[in-house]
């Protein structure tokens, strides 16, 4: 059969294909690397295909879902290839790993009322037909399919470098002083759950110069919703701006800057000292943080600080810029790296498929491009931060050209007026734009048909959940990439 070429017109290959072919040093980017600076292969014009892999699996996307199904792959014996062009949305994560939230939760509820993340599951899967949870969880029932998402979540934490712990459902406090719940959170966080708080008296702790955490706000705003519960997690709260050594004087401080200058010993012990000298005389047992306490040392800083001071010390959660986020992005590039999995960075546009099998991608690394032939391939490319999702002229899926759901409907030429709602705060429909798939994790076309067998996709690139508004993200993109990536291996 004649390979039918997936390339949209503009990106077509051209130049000789394959120039090389079977000089080639063998697997992998390192191993082309190593070629390259021997000069096996010759420098060649943008658009011929520089090296070529072969991989049994190729996951397409470097985050949250993409890490899930390298998981799920680990032991499997498969060969696995991740190709991501940059960071998504999970590098802007928030440091809380969200499962399931009641669509029917008031969001001024109690907090020692709010539903376990499997109530909040329970509800999803009866009022949310076409969400990514329901879809996968069709023929296993509600209560199976329940003990699945636990055990893929707590899989994926535990071999994540990167302390993550659990509550069911845990109340934090974000950086702007507002409080949300979610089921894990990164081990920094754990002490800022509001629901284990017991007329706590709690010093919330600023840095001049970094604007992104304005610790008398967010007092306020604490004391504020503790007025509208009626059980006192709070009993008072204070604020101090604490000048870290070395960055006296500094002005529009960035996380990451910050969170690396903390990440220093003689840094973070410093601030400790400084906090003790503060608490003289005074009666706290809460610090609460902003969410910059190091990118490598994190769990030292917070120990020091809580042997320093004597306080139950945490972060609380991150807005973008996310230094948490970074770190999950961080832990996810260790774990590949530690699994040997072969990690490409580049942006793949285009495809070789033959009938209803993916044959191959091409991938952009700078003006070279390289194709990889794969067996299975699992779509991981996120919604619109991460750039699985697109409307340019028209809403599509950028790599296979497949077609993006809202309610249960292939979107053609809507406009965004009219799948969006005026209301700043309101659920924003568009949002919720992705592929559509079926209990195997497999895109479907306009009519509900899967287009190619051994395509699968998972997380935020999902038709039918909002990860910006909906509190299951983290928790779909998970499930979803362990679901795709059982079944990519039952296809090879
Ligand atoms: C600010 C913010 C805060 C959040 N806070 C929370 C929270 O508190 N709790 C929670 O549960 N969730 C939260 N989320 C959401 C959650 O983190 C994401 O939904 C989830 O991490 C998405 O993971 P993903 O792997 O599906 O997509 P992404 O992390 O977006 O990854 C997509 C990957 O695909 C790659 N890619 C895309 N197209 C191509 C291509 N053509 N070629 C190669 N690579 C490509 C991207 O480069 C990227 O590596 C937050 C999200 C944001 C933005």
């Amino acid at each position: 059969m004649e390979p039918r070429r997936g390339l949209r017109p503009a990106q077509r290959l051209h130049g000789k294909e394959l120039e090389g072919e079977g000089a080639g040093p063998g697997r992998g980017l390192l191993a082309a690397g190593g070629a390259l600076l021997l000069g096996v292969f010759q420098r060649r014009e943008p658009g011929s295909v520089l090296m070529e892999i072969n991989t049994d699996i190729l996951i397409l996307g470097g985050g949250l879902a993409a890490y899930a199904a390298a998981v799920e792959l680990r032991d499997s014996g498969r060969e696995v290839t991740v190709v991501a062009k940059a960071p998504g949305a999970s590098a802007l994560n928030s440091g809380a790993w969200d499962i399931a939230d009641s669509p029917i939760r008031g969001p001024r509820d109690e907090w020692a009322e709010w539903p376990s993340w499997r109530e909040g599951l329970k509800e999803i899967l009866r009022r949310q037909e076409g969400h990514p949870y329901s879809v996968l969880a069709r023929g296993s029932g509600d209560g199976k399919f329940a003990d699945f998402v636990a055990a893929k979540v707590r899989a994926a934490a535990e071999v994540l470098p990167l302390e993550m712990t659990e509550g069911d459902p845990l109340a934090l406090v974000t950086d702007f002083g507002t409080v949300k719940p979610s089921a894990w959170v990164q081990a920094s966080m754990r002490d800022a759950d509001l629901r284990r708080w017991q007329r706590a008296k709690v010093l919330v702790l600023g840095i001049p110069g970094f604007p992104n955490f304005n610790a008398r706000f967010l007092r306020h705003s604490l004391l504020e919703q503790q007025e509208r519960q009626a059980k006192s997690h709070l009993d008072f709260a204070g604020s101090l701006d604490l000048e870290i050594p070395d960055l006296q004087g500094r002005v529009s401080l960035k996380p990451v800057e910050l969170a690396q200058r903390l990440d220093r010993e003689e840094t973070f012990v410093a601030a400790g000292q400084a906090i003790v000298r503060y608490l003289e005389g005074k009666v706290y047992t809460h610090l609460l943080l902003p969410p910059v306490m190091g990118i490598e040392n994190t769990r030292a800083i917070l120990e020091a600080l809580r042997r320093i001071t004597g306080l139950a010390a945490a972060e609380t959660l991150s807005g973008p810029m996310s230094v948490p986020g970074w770190r999950l992005q961080q832990a996810i590039e260790k774990f590949f790296h530690h699994r040997d999995i072969e990690r490409l960075e580049g942006e793949a546009v285009g495809f070789d498929a033959e009938g209803r099998r993916i044959k191959s991608l091409y991938v952009h690394q700078g003006d070279q491009r390289h194709k990889v032939r794969a067996k299975a391939v699992i779509l991981a490319t996120g919604k619109y931060v991460g750039g699985g999702v697109a409307r340019r002229g028209r809403w599509k899926e950028p790599v296979f050209n497949l077609p993006l759901f809202l309610q249960g409907k292939a979107l053609r030429a809507q406009t965004l007026p009219q799948v969006s709602r005026p209301g700043v705060a309101e659920r924003q429909p568009f949002l919720g734009a992705g592929a559509a798939i079926n209990p195997m994790a497999q895109p479907l076309d306009a009519d509900h048909e899967v287009v190619y067998d051994n395509l699968f996709a998972a997380g935020a690139v999902l038709a039918d959940f909002n990860p910006a508004q909906e509190r299951c993200a983290a928790g779909v993109s998970i499930v979803s990439g362990a679901v795709a990536a059982r079944q990519a291996a039952a296809v090879l």
